[in-house]
């Protein structure tokens, strides 16, 4: 038997052996990756993962920050199903649309900060950060303001990795590969206060890089700057929470110049901070709002861009077609499971035992890691966290990349049995949001455990 026959049972081995010969990963050093093999993930079973070998982990980052539900809800596999045996496909162009596109839109209004009552339908998160960056500019376009076009980001910010979106992004090593990137994007330094606060309060820090952004427009001219984009936690940067002085003063800011507000809530999004958003945790409202991930807990690909009024009014009342979307915008299946996505969490009160419950319980246990001599600080809201590396506490010292901090650390977790991500020396957590306190218990023991392993190699080394 051939092992692409269907249905040949196929050992870990042979996985690897087929994968190294024909896929190429996302995000990976493909020689690097055939050296060792991949892990090959087979089932998942509420908050775990299983892979080839039946090794069970926890998955400490649903996911990519998305499987918000756990593995195994019927309910969205039913939704899919149904749907798909009714009208597995049909578009929403031409003057037609399919009825749980529009369902979807309409409920997630009624979830969404007031006055971003419309929904835009992309499938990635990539794709919602496109058509947020084609919608400002397009907003300009058709105010009589068509030399807004700048759009102003943040360092180390992620938005995907489409060309648009890299060339948004603040990703140093990202940006350098496959250019010439999009023009009139600025970047301005990220407000990671642990790395560097340089002194400051962490309200003072606040505002001093908000302010940057300030500085930033009035250097473009406010009269070419389209909108500032920013996610309300830097989550592939590291899992970076802002002091709470950030988003308010940029809120301020943007208003004053008159230029667009965007709030990247691909990670955020769903409940991730204890919130249905990220801004609402952080106490301002955009213009715009991309989502995507926990949208459908990651069990079908949809994403959105939520427009508020402003925009909205414009692309309703000027008339002109906005020649922008996707053949899956708003695909009838993944739509049905967002909805049944949105049932859950609201019928489940999952939001509110993030803020009240699980996510306090999460990050308090935590923080008991805080006495670790590998642990610097630990930044996190709702059942998102980053854990910062460090050499030494006092003085503050980084580790070498060398020292490879971060993916040991990693890699001990998963050997024993937590998937946790490394983004550098920051380790970052973001576990389902149906997470138990016993599992949460247990991704703290692990944790531990994998800092007292790579405490002693460090050592040893
Ligand atoms: N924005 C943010 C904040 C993200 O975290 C991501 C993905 N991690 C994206 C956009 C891009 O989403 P996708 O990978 O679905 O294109």
């Amino acid at each position: 038997m051939n092992h692409i026959d269907k249905g040949a049972p196929k050992s870990q081995d042979i996985w690897q052996d087929l994968d190294r010969r024909h896929h190429l990963h996302p995000f990976t050093d493909t020689k690097a990756l055939n050296a060792k093999g991949a892990r090959i993930i087979t089932r998942g079973e509420g908050c775990h993962i299983v892979d080839a070998e039946g090794k069970k982990l926890l998955d400490g980052m649903a996911g990519l920050w998305c499987v918000n539900l756990g593995y195994n809800r019927k309910e969205l596999v039913e939704a899919a199903a149904n749907q798909l045996s009714t009208l597995p496909y049909y578009n929403n162009f031409f003057s037609t649309a399919n009825t749980p596109s529009v369902e979807l839109a309409a409920r997630l209004a009624t979830v969404t900060p007031e006055g971003l009552d419309h929904i835009f339908f992309a499938n990635s998160g990539s794709e919602a950060i496109d058509t947020a960056m084609r919608m400002a500019r397009f907003f300009w376009q058709a105010a009589g303001k068509p030399e807004k076009t700048w759009l102003i980001a943040r360092d180390n910010s992620y938005h995907g990795s489409t060309i648009a979106a890299t060339s948004l992004g603040g990703q140093k090593e990202m940006r350098k590969q496959g250019g010439p990137l999009l023009g009139d994007i600025a970047h301005v330094a990220q407000p990671y206060h642990y790395g560097e606060g340089d002194g400051m309060s962490e309200d003072e820090f606040g505002l001093f890089r908000a302010r940057l952004i300030e500085e930033k427009i009035l250097e473009l001219g406010p009269e070419r700057v389209a909108a500032v984009f920013g996610e309300p936690i830097q989550g592939a940067g590291g899992v970076i929470v802002p002091p709470k002085t950030y988003w308010p003063e940029v809120e301020r800011i943007c208003r004053k110049y008159d230029v667009l507000l965007v709030a990247d809530e691909v990670i955020c999004g769903f409940g991730r901070t204890g919130s249905w958003f990220g801004c609402q945790t952080f106490g301002f409202t955009p213009d715009l709002m991309t989502m995507a991930k926990g949208m459908s807990s990651g069990y079908l690909p949809i994403s959105g861009v939520a427009v508020g009024r402003r925009v909205a009014d414009m692309l309703i009342e000027n008339g002109g077609e906005f020649y922008h979307g996707f053949t899956y915008s708003g695909h009838p299946a993944s739509a049905a499971v967002a909805l049944a996505t949105l049932d859950i969490l609201q019928d489940e009160k999952i939001i509110e035992r993030v803020r009240d419950d699980i996510g306090p319980y999460f990050q308090k246990g935590l923080r008991t890691l805080l006495d670790h001599p590998l642990v610097g600080h630990i930044d996190g809201v709702g059942l998102i966290a980053g854990i910062a590396l460090v050499k030494s506490k006092t003085p503050k010292t980084f580790f070498e990349t060398a020292d490879k901090a971060g993916v040991r650390v990693r890699d001990h977790s998963i050997s024993n049995g937590l998937m946790m991500r490394a983004v550098g020396d920051r380790m970052a957590l973001s576990p389902p949001l149906v997470i138990s306190h016993e599992e949460v218990d247990d991704l703290v023991r692990i944790v531990r455990r994998a800092l007292d392993l790579t405490l002693a190699e460090i050592g040893a080394a």
